[in-house]
């Protein structure tokens, strides 16, 4: 059939990018995400029209840049001060709420 000689080439292209490593200077979970959408594609093909398989596939990707977009900038947001390098603590305002509330403390007795 020709969607497993497709599916046999996918996973050639599989093997050839992860042996490439980071030189080609794509992000490895980006490039996992569109295998894995291709994959996805390639299995709707068989039951769907095939433009009905690329629009839906088209759609997941971009579904997921989002949801992935906002995950990162929630946690950039959350994280954006960073953590206390004692306690790991997030830092708020500059200041650790744990080691610098004990320390305020003892400066005042
Ligand atoms: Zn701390």
């Amino acid at each position: 059939m020709v969607y497993n000689s497709l599916i046999l080439l996918w996973q050639y292209l599989f093997i050839a990018i992860f042996n490439f490593k980071d030189e080609l200077g794509f992000e490895k979970r980006e490039i996992l995400l569109i295998l894995g959408v291709l994959f996805l594609m390639i299995g709707m093909m068989a039951i769907l029209a095939p433009i009905y398989a690329v629009i839906i596939a088209i759609l997941v990707y971009f579904g997921i840049r989002v949801f992935v977009g906002r995950r990162k900038k929630q946690l950039l947001q959350s994280l954006g001060q960073g953590v206390c390098a004692i306690c790991g603590a997030k830092i708020i305002n500059n200041k650790c709420p744990n080691c610098d509330a004990i320390s305020d403390e003892n400066n005042k007795s």
